[in-house]
């Protein structure tokens, strides 16, 4: 995203904070190009896996949010039609979407929006800021054999801003969320407010930057040494390991599941995040569980597993269908622990059909 050296980011508080200055600089930078437009006619775009934080800075904002859909057939990933038709349908009622929050790993699945598809259509609309959210899966961009998968190559060419969490997978304490857009200067252009007091003569004769005008508060809570620290004393072939032995633990726990004939994965695990559900195979002469019967037992599984005090997981609902997920991202975690973690929701599975049988 740095090809032309324009580019710069600060670290903020979390992915909600990274993403709502996005769009903040996003609208800044609409206005500026269309100032005849009123700010009731603009919209920010999600989709319906997108997190929570794209609503919510509709919220703070005042803006409209509109949610598009995605499939389970395309594993929940944005695809570049169902942009285009929806830019033309706002195109036509005189809406003006100016930013898309798009997402490399989705909070409920781990899904990864179809970038080079958004990118052809985002050729004809120039106007459209591509927030991309990698809060989670981001850190897996340090290995290279995972690049392609999250699109690195579409993010670097068209993305107008990029986040990911070190706070997450990425070995650093909370908070640490590191925001980057392509032109540093949509930020400073969006958020610079240089009061008297804040006045220097460094800040006047424009020798340096002024990291209070790339996020919300004034202060800075040197974010960046706790980064530094983990880089220093895991190295980058030490990080890249962690993200690795993550995945490769996760497909352990996604091995089992293909041989359970209870658990069932809801769609392709993700890095090292797999979505399953109760789902037992029935026999030849037994009629299917309906999907209502399906969420009904796995709310139910998932009930038991809450009072448990030795495993989290948590819900999601995915079109529909009411689904547990499970990660590893610990450094601590070993075989041990997913196999173990494995036996536990196959007993509970049992245990959870004998309860419902009984009912
Ligand atoms: C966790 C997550 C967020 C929220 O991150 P915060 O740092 O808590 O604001 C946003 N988007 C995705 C994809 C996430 O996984």
């Amino acid at each position: 995203m740095n090809a032309v050296g324009k580019g710069a980011g600060a670290m903020q508080s979390g992915a909600s904070d990274s993403a709502l200055i996005a769009i903040v600089a996003a609208r800044s930078q609409y206005q500026r190009i269309h100032p005849e437009v009123p700010l009731t006619k603009l919209v920010i775009y999600t989709t319906t896996q997108t997190h929570s934080l794209g609503v919510k800075a509709g919220l703070v904002l005042g803006l409209p949010v509109r949610i598009l859909e995605v499939k389970a057939e395309d594993n929940f990933s944005l695809r570049g039609e169902t942009l285009r038709i929806a830019l033309e349908e706002d195109e036509k009622l005189g809406m003006k979407p100016f930013v898309l929050v798009a997402t490399v790993g989705t909070t409920s699945s781990g899904a990864i929006d179809n970038l080079p598809e958004i990118q052809k259509i985002v050729e004809n609309h120039p106007d459209l800021w591509v927030h991309v959210d990698a809060a989670w899966a981001g850190v897996a961009l340090s290995c290279p054999e995972y690049r392609e998968k999250c699109h690195l190559k579409a993010i670097n060419e068209f993305a107008s801003s990029f986040c990911t969490n070190f706070h997450k997978w990425g070995l650093v304490n909370l908070d640490a969320s590191a925001l980057w857009v392509r032109n540093r200067k949509s930020l400073t252009e969006a958020l610079n407010v240089t009061p008297p007091f804040l006045r220097t003569k460094h800040g006047d004769d424009e020798t340096v930057d002024d990291y209070r005008n790339r996020h919300l508060g004034l202060s800075r809570r040197f974010r960046s040494l706790k980064l530094w620290f983990v880089l220093r004393s895991f190295g980058a072939e030490g990080f890249r390991k962690h993200i690795r032995k993550s995945i490769s633990l996760s497909q352990i726990f996604v091995d089992c599941v293909a041989e359970s004939d209870k658990l069932a994965l809801v769609t392709s695990p993700s890095f090292a995040m797999s979505v399953f559900r109760l789902d037992p195979k029935r026999g030849p002469n037994q009629p299917a569980y309906s999907l209502e019967t399906l969420n009904a037992l796995n709310e139910l599984l998932y009930r038991r597993l809450s009072s448990r005090h030795d495993i989290l997981l948590t819900q999601t609902v995915l079109n529909g269908v009411f689904c547990i997920r499970m990660v590893v991202g610990a450094t601590r975690t070993t075989p041990a622990h997913v196999q173990q973690a494995f036996e536990l929701l196959e007993k509970e599975a049992e245990l959870t059909l004998e309860a419902w049988e009984k009912k």
